[in-house]
Order: structure tokens, then C-alpha cells, then sequence
């Protein structure tokens, strides 16, 4: 029997009816086959990544040779290698070799900076945020493989964001004084002629105000002295000699306000710091003790000796601090009445000194308040090796 083809419309529709159907079945069983033979693949594929680590190990080398946090993944995007500091910032226990990218940093800004690279074949450095951290992460390609190099950037992050803030406002508290004593001087030259009493009240005014940016200066530059990090140039200095001083620079204004100040320290009690910034914790909890007073209120200033360190205490009958404010007191410039503040020539940059001051030399300062009671500073210092 010879074999007909179907000839006609009818012929041309059968025949692509049959190829569909082949087509379909083996595409069909190619699905299936590529489902159930998955598992093996990813095994395969991990085998093949070590046998290839086999060949070239200089890479697992390059990356643990690398002093940054690094992740090295191969041709496929599976990883390939990653060093210990990288598996830390990632908060990861072990690499799991052959993982993918986003498995290995659970970031997708990252996955879609490889995708990046490796389509444009440019290294590239995106800043990005993961998991409350700020990463720098740099892309290149070696060969196929994608290097990602990380970068923890949150600490220098905060710093700047401080540091911006920190001129912000500095700018802001420098500005009150200079309009201050330029409207006065204006003033002045207009009332001098014909009002010779109201010029000189002005006077005075222009006076405290120019007293109160000469002391916001020099405390901008005590602040930026006490950052300077590095190594103290230490003396002995005798705290109780210190406390003297302070509190006989202190005693006419606390006077004028009828609030007494007690002193109970011993004759000696010398520590290994710096002078300065001794003198600089004294005098601001001290003045702060007093400022934030009532009429008619007291102080009391003592020192004493605990193990290896002296104990500064100064106590106040005064006005108190907030339970919600007592951790924002040593900001700079955080006040929590701004008025009472600048009233009384605060700066809201002295807490913020003595904490600093403190810190260079090794001490902690603790406060307890309660509103409308009082407040009591501790200073705890070291005595130090020449003390
Ligand atoms: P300031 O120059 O305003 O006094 P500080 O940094 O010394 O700045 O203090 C910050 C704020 O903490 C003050 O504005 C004040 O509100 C509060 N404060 C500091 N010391 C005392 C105190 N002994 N009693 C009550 N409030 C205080």
C-alpha cells in the first residue's frame, strides 16, 4: 500500500495539530523532569563549586585575605566564598556555599546592584540600608565571578548626622547674642544724644549679652578641646583645692540669691587629670546647683574616697529635673526650660562638657532628681597612677 500524504488546507492543519502535540509532550516531560531532578541539580551545582574551589582555592584566599567584609559569588550568582568579618556584619553563623545572593545578605538593593553589574560589566558603590545598618557595598566582577566588598558606614553615619546637627544648632545659639548686641549698639548710638540714662542701661545689656557669647565661645572650644581624642597629658591635681576655688568664685552670686553652699571635703584628695577639664566638671554641676535653685535654697559639695576612686557629690535643693528629662541633660545644647535658661546665661553646652570631661578620664557621672525636691550629681574618678 502506498502511503498518502493529505494533501490541501486539511493536510497543512493536521500536520501542525501533531507537531503541537509532540512539542507540548516534550516540553511536558522536560517540566517534569527539570521538578523532580531539582534537588540533584542544586547538589550538582554545589559540587561543582567546590571542585571548581578545588582548582582555583585562591579564591576562598583572596577573600579571607581581604580585611573588609567580603562575599564572592560565582558565574551562577551562588555563593561562592565570604569571609569571617562578612559573615559578621551579615549576622550570618555559617556560608552556606551555593547559596544565592539575596539568601546570603537578605537585601534586594543588593541583588539588584550585582544584577547591575554584571549587565554593565562597571563596578559599582551604593550606599545602602539593611537591617538599621548603613552599608557601603561595592560591586566588581573578576571574570565572571561577582566580588561584593561591604562597608559598616552607620557609627560614621551617626557622626555626621551629630556633627551637622551640631553646627545647625551651634550656628542657631551664636546668632541670639550677635542680633542682641548689634540691635542694642543701633540703639545705643540713636538714645546716647538725648538719653544718656536709658543709653547706658542698654549698655548694660549690650554688655551681658556680649559676656554671654564670649562664654558660649570658649565653651564650643572646651567641647572641641575634650574631643580631641589621644592620650591625656595628666598631673596630679587636688580636687579638693579645685572645689575651693570654685566655690569661692560661686559664693557672691549664690549669696545674692540667699542660697547656701556646704562644703565637706578633705584637705587633700589629689587625682591624676587634667586641670582643666577638672575645674570645668566643678564649676558647671556646682553653678548648675545653684542656678537651678530657690530662693533661699542650699548646695551641698562633698568628696570623698571609694576604693581606687574620689567621689564628687554635688546636691541641690532646687527646682529638679523630670523623670523623662534626666537622659537628655547631657546633650549639648538640650535645656529643659530654655527661658530659665538663658536667663541665667546658660549655654545648654555644660552637662555636655562635664560628661566628656568625665569620660577622658575614665569616670562616670550619674543623677538622681526629683521635681520640685532637687538634684544630686556623682562623679565617680579614677584616682589614676600619679594620684
Ligand atoms: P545650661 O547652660 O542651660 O545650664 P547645662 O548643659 O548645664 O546647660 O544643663 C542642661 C539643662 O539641664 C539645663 O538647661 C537645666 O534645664 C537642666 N539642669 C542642669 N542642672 C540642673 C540642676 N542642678 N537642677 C535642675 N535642672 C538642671
Amino acid at each position: 500500500m502506498e502511503l498518502m500524504w493529505p494533501s490541501g488546507v486539511t493536510g497543512v492543519l493536521l500536520l501542525a495539530v501533531v507537531l503541537t502535540l509532540l512539542a507540548t509532550r516534550v516540553v511536558a516531560r522536560r517540566r517534569t523532569a527539570a521538578h523532580t531532578v531539582r534537588p540533584d541539580r542544586e547538589a550538582e551545582e554545589r559540587a561543582r563549586a567546590a571542585a571548581r574551589d578545588e582548582e582555583r582555592p585562591w579564591r576562598t584566599q583572596l577573600v579571607d585575605a581581604l580585611n573588609q567584609p567580603a562575599l564572592l559569588f560565582d558565574d551562577a550568582g551562588r555563593l561562592h566564598a565570604a569571609n569571617a568579618s562578612a559573615l559578621e556584619l551579615m549576622a550570618i553563623r555559617t556560608a552556606e556555599r551555593g547559596a544565592s545572593i539575596l539568601e546570603t545578605t537578605a537585601s534586594t538593593a543588593i541583588v539588584e546592584i550585582a544584577a547591575r553589574v554584571r549587565a554593565d560589566r562597571e563596578p559599582m558603590t551604593v550606599d545602602v540600608e539593611r537591617a538599621g545598618r548603613e552599608l557601603r557595598v561595592s560591586v566588581s566582577l573578576i571574570g565572571d565571578e561577582a566580588l561584593i566588598v561591604l562597608a559598616d558606614r552607620t557609627r560614621e553615619r551617626q557622626i555626621e548626622d551629630l556633627r551637622r546637627d551640631f553646627v545647625v544648632n551651634a550656628s542657631h545659639e551664636l546668632k541670639t547674642p550677635v542680633t542682641a548686641i548689634q540691635t542694642l549698639g543701633d540703639a545705643i548710638a540713636v538714645t546716647l544724644p538725648t538719653d544718656p540714662v536709658r543709653a547706658a542701661s542698654l549698655l548694660k545689656r549690650l554688655n551681658d549679652e556680649s559676656e554671654r557669647l564670649a562664654r558660649l565661645v570658649g565653651e564650643l572650644l572646651d567641647l572641641r578641646r575634650l574631643e580631641v581624642a589621644g592620650p591625656l597629658e595628666r598631673v596630679p591635681v587636688n580636687l579638693s583645692e579645685v572645689v575651693r576655688l570654685v566655690v569661692a568664685d560661686l559664693l557672691s552670686r549664690a549669696e545674692g540669691n540667699g542660697i547656701e553652699i556646704d562644703v565637706d571635703v578633705p584637705d587633700n584628695a589629689p587625682i591624676a587629670g587634667v586641670h582643666a577639664d577638672l575645674e570645668a566638671v566643678v564649676k558647671n554641676l556646682v553653678s548648675n546647683a545653684v542656678k537651678y535653685n530657690r530662693v533661699g535654697g542650699r548646695v551641698s559639695v562633698g568628696l570623698r574616697t571609694e576604693g581606687g576612686a574620689r567621689i564628687l557629690t554635688v546636691a541641690d535643693s532646687g527646682i529638679g529635673i523630670r523623670q523623662q528629662d534626666l537622659p537628655r541633660i547631657f546633650e549639648r545644647f538640650y535645656r529643659v526650660d530654655t527661658a530659665r535658661s538663658r536667663e541665667t546665661g546658660g549655654t545648654g553646652l555644660g552637662l555636655s562638657i562635664v560628661r566628656h570631661a568625665v569620660e577622658r578620664h575614665s569616670g562616670t557621672v550619674q543623677v538622681e532628681s526629683a521635681l520640685g525636691e532637687g538634684t544630686t550629681f556623682r562623679v565617680t574618678l579614677p584616682i589614676g597612677a600619679d594620684g
